[in-house]
């Protein structure tokens, strides 16, 4: 349940810098059509691909996911496993989302989010 009485939505990045890259961001129809991948990264070519039928939370933790892939290579040196790269990502997410913090992805309903009725302020009892 998030704690925010009000949504930030942020509109979808072009590119995002890391270190002395910058990575553009690529949606791509059917990027996991053959393998089932969601997203890529590559520092080679400085491209994120992300699986444009995803909807938008799995765009976002997706995006975040290869965001950390890269911050690990650039920054990091290869020291993060896996496993720690995707917890990072959902621990990322979940924070944003507890925040209220949204990507609009352009062409994405956005997922449902609870908010449309706010709660009422509390009234003394009569
Ligand atoms: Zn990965």
């Amino acid at each position: 349940m998030r704690r925010v009485k009000a949504l930030v939505h942020l509109p979808a990045p072009e590119s995002i810098q890391v270190g002395g890259n910058v990575l553009e961001i690529r949606l791509v129809s059917a990027l996991g059509a053959d393998s089932g991948v969601k997203g890529t990264c590559c520092l080679g070519t400085r491209i994120i691909e992300l699986d444009a039928g995803m909807n938008a939370d799995s765009k976002t933790s997706t995006l975040l996911h290869e965001l950390i892939e890269a911050i690990n290579t650039v920054w990091l040196a290869g020291a993060l496993e896996h496993g720690d790269i995707d917890r990072l990502g959902e621990a990322l997410f979940q924070s944003l989302q507890d925040m209220g913090i949204e990507i609009e992805w352009e062409g994405t309903p956005p997922a449902p989010t609870g908010l449309s009725t706010p709660n009422p302020e509390p009234q003394p009892p009569s």
